[in-house]
């Protein structure tokens, strides 16, 4: 019995200092201290011993699982710390390390010149509104005084959807719809995206247009050629200067192209104004009666003027670039240099 207890003590020993982990160590703890383990099970078989010997053996085999007990709880805190430890040493953070600069973006120079023409206008009391970029052929041409059979329909090569569905050409719809839904004063500026089938160095089938209009009683081509230059002055300097030569647009009635004094010489003469000294930068016009008529305004009560500009068209202007493309290759580093 001595021999059996000497055996069984060598043997949980080893167990116990070979288990490389808690799970183990609690699985061989079972085998040799649970209810149904070695240890237990040697006591039973204390049946088979003589009466006398039995407190004697029954105190060893007591000491023995006091021993082991201490022993498993001791292995057990190692273990637990080991793997503390070790855990400890995997999440380390090396603080020394230089750390890791997050990439800032920037807008788009588009962005930057809506915002800042948005900007202007609000200053003078104007509304941002929108409008949707797939249009009715009405909102598109038909509101604006431009009917099925009018010339200035060549004037723009639209994107037709179906025969009365297209992709807008213009902003312009968006008065139509603003006037549609509202009673004068109006004072709004439409910023979007239009389409028109044209690409080469100057122009993308893709662009974006700022419309305003501006309706009111007793509204003459005065307020317009203040407006004009006020936002000129803004945008470009306030030594610029503006010019309105007379034109045509079917929508307004007198018409005008507005030029600036060239932003590169000021107005003597280089390659980017192609030695006028002027360059273009909008159109604009009093409103037709036939426009307000249309949308039910008074023309004997009220008059206003309209405008629309590229955005585009300003925005290589001051940023000095010479090629539209460039706003939509999204070229990296074309689009840092207007981090601000
Ligand atoms: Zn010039």
């Amino acid at each position: 019995m001595k021999e059996q207890i000497k055996e069984l003590r060598q043997e949980a020993l080893a167990a116990l200092t070979s288990a490389v982990d808690l799970v183990q160590l609690n699985e061989r703890k079972v085998l040799y201290l649970g209810k149904k383990g070695k240890l237990t099970a040697l006591l039973r078989g204390m049946g088979n011993i003589p009466a006398e010997e039995r407190p004697k053996v029954g105190r060893v085999v007591n000491e023995l699982r006091d021993e082991l007990e201490s022993l498993w709880t001791d292995r057990e805190n190692e273990l637990l710390r080991k793997e503390q430890e070790a855990r400890l040493q995997k999440e380390k953070i090396d603080i020394s390390l230089p750390g890791r600069q997050p990439a800032l973006g920037a807008f788009h120079p588009l962005s930057l010149t809506i915002q800042e023409i948005k900007r202007i206008f609000i200053g003078m009391g104007y509304q941002v509104v929108e409008g949707p970029e797939i249009e009715t052929d009405y909102y598109n041409f038909e509101a604006l005084n431009i009917p099925k059979d009018h010339p200035a329909r060549d004037m723009q090569d639209t994107f037709y959807i179906t025969d009365n569905i297209l992709l807008r050409s213009q902003t312009s719809p968006v008065q139509i719809r603003t006037m549609e839904k509202q009673k004068p004063p109006v004072r709004i500026i439409a910023p979007g995206k239009v389409y028109r089938s044209d690409s080469d160095v100057t122009h993308s089938p893709m662009f974006h247009q700022i419309e305003g209009l501006l309706i009111d009683k007793n509204i003459t081509f005065a307020d317009l050629k203040g407006t004009i230059q006020l936002f000129a002055q803004r945008i470009f300097g306030k030594n610029t200067k503006t010019r309105f030569r007379a034109s045509y647009f079917p929508f307004t009635e007198p018409s005008a192209e507005v030029d600036v004094s060239c932003i590169m010489c000021q107005g003597t003469g280089c390659r980017v104004c192609s030695d006028t000294g002027w360059l273009e930068i909008l159109g604009s016009g009093m409103v037709d009666p036939r426009v307000l008529e249309m949308v039910g305004y008074d023309p004997e009560e009220y008059s206003g003027f309209a405008f629309g500009m590229g955005v585009e068209r300003i925005a290589m202007l001051r940023y000095g670039i010479n090629d539209i493309r460039l706003f939509f290759d999204n070229d990296v580093r074309f689009l840092q240099q207007f981090k601000r």
